[in-house]
């Protein structure tokens, strides 16, 4: 029997990076994955690669009709819902000359305000009358280090981050007496994914590669309606703490 044996796990942001990665650990570890971005020729790649079952929704995390489609899609496949990985994040870290409050459009702070933050919303409300039903189930909230500090130049993600460390422990002080925890995760640092696509090769090589999570995920959604709630941490400390 493997860790997430016949497991249920929505990943958001399933496409590429971290996301995709984290979707194909669960699935070698028995799980059946549902995968949702925007993108479904990327996500639909995905799948065909995955070496066992999942579902691809195509989704956009900022609307609510979208999402509650993600999750009734879900249930109407599967039945259940174990664990949901609210994954899908945008940043403007990807330009070289980050914005400096003065130079944030609207749009661009609401975009990642709407992606980072509201779509962790939308899709935990639409998740928790199964998983509170069922007695048990995890959410994974992927944050940053940048939930915890501050860096100039990147006010709209840092603002996100800090409002999606606020949620996770909200929800899972809601969360706790149906069994169902709710935790930040973090890779602890810059990883090579499509954010970072501006960085020289070499650079890019030597930060931090997109499975860099998988393990603490996995420890994670494997944890029944006792484990730990309301945290959140980096990779490495979950693995040291979990594992
Ligand atoms: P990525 O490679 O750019 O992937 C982002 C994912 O989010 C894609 O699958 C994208 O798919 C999806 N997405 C973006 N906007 C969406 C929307 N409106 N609706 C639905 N899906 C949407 O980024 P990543 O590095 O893997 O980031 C994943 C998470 O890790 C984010 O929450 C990020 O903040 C966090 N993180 C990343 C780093 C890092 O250094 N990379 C560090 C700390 C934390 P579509 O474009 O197809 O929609």
């Amino acid at each position: 029997m493997t860790a997430l044996e016949d497991d249920v796990i929505v990943v958001t942001g399933a496409s590429r990076g971290l996301g995709r990665a984290m979707a194909e650990r669960f699935v070698e570890d028995g799980a059946r994955v549902v995968l949702t971005a925007r993108d479904s020729e990327r996500l639909e790649t995905v799948a065909a690669e995955l070496p066992g079952d999942s579902l691809v929704v195509p989704a956009d995390v900022r609307d609510s009709d979208d999402v509650e489609r993600v999750i009734d899609r879900t249930l109407e496949r599967f039945g259940r819902l174990d664990t949901l990985v609210n994954n899908a994040g945008v940043s403007l870290l990807h330009k070289d000359d980050h914005d400096e409050l003065g130079d944030i459009t609207e749009d661009e702070w609401d975009r990642v305000l709407e992606v980072n933050l509201k779509g962790v919303f939308l899709f935990t409300r639409a998740a928790v009358p199964q998983l509170y039903e069922q007695g048990h189930g995890t959410i994974i909230n992927i944050s940053s280090g940048l939930g915890r500090r501050a860096i100039p130049g990147a006010a709209a993600y840092v603002s996100s981050k800090w409002g999606l460390e606020g949620l996770t422990r909200a929800t899972a002080l809601e969360s706790e007496p149906y069994g169902v925890t709710v935790n930040g995760l973090d890779p602890g640092g810059r990883v090579n994914t499509d954010i970072w696509a501006h960085l020289p090769a070499a650079e890019r090589e030597e930060i931090l590669q997109p499975d860099v999570m998988n393990d603490a995920a996995v420890l994670l959604a494997a944890q029944g309606p006792d484990g730990v709630t309301g945290e959140s941490m980096t990779a490495q400390e979950w693995e040291q703490r979990l594992g």
